[in-house]
This record gives structure tokens, C-alpha cells and sequence, in this order.
């Protein structure tokens, strides 16, 4: 198919019902592969046996073998003292002259299945029931392994595309990924791309596909009022001095406003999404109490994804069972602050502290102690990869994506951006919201699995057209 410079060209609909009916005649053999994925116990909590780990790496390496890549290797990141970190699986076709490179992201670490009692099936026996497969991993993100492998085979049918593919599956994303910025510095050549598919987030719901297009980042600082040179006797100097739990507690509710939005400012918000929760649902998935009213304005959506929200997460001070009849003369808060998209870190952090140092009460002594920062994630929503994305998921679901943000954020997205700046990167998955990742009964919906397979080797097509 030609091109016309400047312009970009859709595969034809005999491309798609070529592509779909592929999918589909490969769907159950590639439900198998996630089903054998699930039976390995891959848990990377290092309180449990990393073998599995290093099996489920081997496994890896197998499909993407299977699925025309010529190059596979497991690779570790190196420290001064030898391989650190847990094994990674990066398969290759490189791209022809000239032709782009596209990176597929996914993990083959899962969560510790937590009490075994509070599960309805096995978490390592893969069982269907009711078109879900249930096991730890078979959403997060065995399928994501699935779903990259699913669209190479549907695509090798097609002949080579003009373009290049990388697949890089690691194996710590469940603690934390701590291995990964040395291990993208060191394997730069390896993995950098144009677009990069990181295949490990969620849809909006069955039936209704979605694009991950922000994440909140964070912030913390603990913050410490001190009063007194010791503690004294509240009976003896109670009344005219104010302890400093009493003094802390007034000095974090200065931080949100009557409406209980947050009250530092300087920070900054993002547009509202286009999408919102119905309250109810959103009080039954939180557990919010009969009477308690939701805090700040607006849409939850934006409440949740692109507007900053401040919790306190600690206080040092005196426990209920130690308590005596004294004023504490310290008492120290860990302060933690989810930042809007577009927001820069250093600034948040800055503001944070400006606002507790200008607010001390009484004129306690207000001592800020800046912790950790993590940036914000926003995808640019016209790109040409961006384009691509929507034009796929459409095509596979027959309904258009939706833009999903998340109020949390995947700190391995800000390193992907650190080492690679230039590449466009696309947040997708396979969870809905009754996947359960992490929790028990995790569970992928099988006929959205199959969609994703489809979208994503659509996405390829229309990468590989320019
Ligand atoms: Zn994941």
C-alpha cells in the first residue's frame, strides 16, 4: 500500500476482517500460553522462591521465539557487585532502513496471592468461569505478555511489516521496579524506539475500551512543630502554651478548605476528564462510610486524576497507651501529596513547604523535611502514535476509547520517559474494573483479551504505514 507523504493511510477492510478472523482462529492456543504463564508462581517479593521467576523469564523467552522474533535474550541490569535485579526478556526484529521501532512493555512478576482462604479458585490453577480466566498474573500482566505475543503471530501471517519490534518484558514491576533506570541505560541500544506500548493498565470497562493518557505523580515531606524544650507537666504549664500534637493537627487543617479541597497554593490542576464515576459506585469501591460527604468539587474523575490530593500518612507522637499527662513538646506528620498532570515536582514541593512554614501556629517551630518526588504523566493527545492508538482500539471494539487517567502513578513511566524523550509513549491494558489486580480473585475477561490482541496488531499495521 502507498503512502502519500504528510498523510496517513488506513489498512483496508480486508486487512481488518483478514486480521480479526486471524485472531480468532489463534485466540485458543494463545489462551493456553497465559493459562501455562499462570501456573508459574512468579511472585518477585523476595520472600518468595525467585526460581519461579527465573522460569516464568524462560517462558517468555519461549513464545517470543515462537512469535518471529529472531533475537531473544534474558538480560539483568549490572551493579558493581554482578546482575541486579530480576530477570528480563528482550526479544528483537529490528527495523528495516529508515523504518520506525516500536517497543511492547509488559511484566511477567505477579503479586504474592495473599491468603489463599479469600480466593474462590486456586490462584496458580487458572480456571474460567463465566468468560473471566482467574489466576494471579492472568490480567496483571500475563495477559499484557499475551496480548504482545497474540499480535506478532497474528501478524507474521501478513508477511514481514515495515517496521521494527522490540518486546521487553521485566520481571520486578510488582516491587517496584528497582533495577529498571540502570537497566535502560545499559540496554539503550536494545531497547530504543519511536513508540513505546506499555501494556499493563486498564480499559474503562467491558465493552468500552480506554487509553491511560495521565497519572498523577507525588510528593512527600515530613514536617515537624516543636513547642517546648521538653515535656512539662499539663497540670503545672497547661493553658497558656499549646502542646504540639494540638499544635500539628491545627497546622494540617489549614491544608484543604471548607469544601476540602487542597488549600497550598500554587499548585496546579489539569483539564476535567471527559468521563466520570456515578458517586455510588465510587463510595462502594472506596467503603466510604453512611454520612461521611465526598471532599473537594467538581468531577470525581478530576477529583481523582487531574487535581492534586493531600493525605497525612504518619504522625509521630505519643501512642494512646504511653499517653501521660504531658505537654509533647514535638510531634511530627508525614505529609504525602498527589500531584495533577503537568505539575513539576520540585515546584509542588516548594509550594508544600511555603505553605506549612507561613502557617505555623502560634508561632510553633515549623522544621519541613523534603522527601521523595515523582513526576506527573501526561501523553500529548494528538500524536500521530496517539492517532494510530485510537484509530485501533476503535476498529477492534467498534466503539471509540476512552481517555482514562489514574490518580496513582507507575514510576517506571517516568523513567521510560528520562531515558528515552523522545518516544511516544501509549498506556494501554487488559484489566476492566472487576479484574481485582493484586487482590484476590484477580481475573482477565476473555473476550476483551481477544480485542486487545486485535487492537494492538492493528496499531502495528498502521505504525508500519507512516
Ligand atoms: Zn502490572
Amino acid at each position: 500500500m502507498n503512502s502519500t507523504p504528510g498523510t496517513s493511510t488506513l489498512p483496508e477492510p480486508d486487512d481488518v476482517a483478514h486480521l480479526r478472523a486471524r485472531v480468532a482462529e489463534l485466540f485458543p492456543a494463545l489462551r493456553g500460553d497465559l493459562e501455562a504463564l499462570v501456573r508459574i508462581p512468579s511472585v518477585s517479593n523476595s520472600a518468595f522462591d525467585q526460581a519461579h521467576v527465573a522460569a516464568s523469564a524462560e517462558a517468555v523467552a519461549e513464545l517470543l521465539r515462537g512469535a518471529g522474533l529472531p533475537e531473544v535474550q534474558i538480560l539483568h541490569a549490572t551493579g558493581v557487585a554482578g546482575p541486579l535485579g530480576a530477570p528480563a526478556v528482550v526479544a528483537r526484529r529490528p527495523a528495516p532502513e529508515g523504518a520506525p521501532t516500536v517497543l511492547l512493555y509488559a511484566h511477567h512478576d505477579v503479586q504474592p496471592p495473599g491468603d489463599a482462604a479469600t480466593w474462590d479458585t486456586d490462584p496458580f490453577v487458572p480456571t474460567e468461569v463465566d468468560g473471566r480466566l482467574f489466576g494471579r498474573g492472568a490480567a496483571d500482566d500475563k495477559a499484557g505478555i499475551v496480548a504482545h505475543v497474540g499480535a506478532l503471530r497474528a501478524l507474521s501471517a501478513l508477511g514481514d511489516l515495515p517496521i521494527g519490534v522490540t518486546v521487553f518484558v521485566e520481571g520486578e514491576e510488582e516491587v517496584g521496579s528497582p533495577s529498571f533506570l540502570p537497566f535502560l541505560n545499559q540496554h539503550k541500544d536494545l531497547l530504543a524506539a519511536d513508540v513505546i506500548v506499555v501494556a499493563d493498565s486498564a480499559n474503562w470497562k467491558v465493552g468500552v475500551p480506554g487509553l491511560t493518557t495521565s497519572l498523577r505523580g507525588l510528593v512527600d515531606c515530613d514536617v515537624e512543630v516543636a513547642v517546648l524544650g521538653h515535656a512539662v507537666h499539663s497540670g503545672m504549664f497547661g493553658g497558656p502554651v499549646l502542646d504540639a500534637l494540638t499544635l500539628l493537627s491545627r497546622l494540617i487543617a489549614t491544608l484543604h478548605d471548607e469544601q476540602g479541597n487542597v488549600a497550598v497554593e500554587g499548585l496546579v490542576s489539569a483539564p476535567d476528564p471527559t468521563v466520570d464515576y456515578e458517586e455510588a459506585d465510587f463510595r462502594a469501591d472506596s467503603s466510604v462510610l453512611d454520612g461521611v460527604r465526598l471532599a473537594g468539587e467538581g468531577t470525581l474523575t478530576g477529583r481523582l486524576w487531574t487535581k492534586p490530593a493531600l493525605s497525612v500518612i504518619g504522625i509521630d507522637a505519643p501512642s494512646v497507651a504511653h499517653a501521660s499527662n504531658t505537654l509533647t513538646p514535638r510531634a511530627t506528620a508525614k505529609i504525602s501529596l498527589r500531584i495533577a498532570p503537568g505539575q513539576d515536582p520540585a515546584a509542588a514541593l516548594a509550594a508544600l513547604r511555603a505553605h506549612l512554614e507561613s502557617n505555623a501556629p502560634f508561632g510553633a517551630q515549623v522544621t519541613v523535611h523534603d522527601g521523595e518526588t515523582g513526576k506527573p504523566f501526561q501523553a500529548p493527545t494528538d500524536s500521530s502514535a496517539m492517532q494510530a492508538a485510537r484509530w485501533a482500539f476503535e476498529t477492534s471494539w467498534g466503539t471509540a476509547p476512552v481517555d482514562i487517567g489514574i490518580g496513582g502513578s507507575i514510576p517506571f513511566i517516568a523513567d521510560l520517559l528520562d531515558v528515552f524523550p523522545d518516544a511516544a509513549i501509549l498506556v494501554t491494558g487488559v484489566e476492566d474494573p472487576d479484574s481485582r489486580a493484586h487482590g484476590a480473585n484477580e481475573s482477565v475477561h476473555l473476550g476483551e483479551l481477544k480485542k486487545v490482541v486485535l487492537a494492538e496488531a492493528l496499531l502495528l499495521t498502521r505504525l508500519a504505514q507512516g
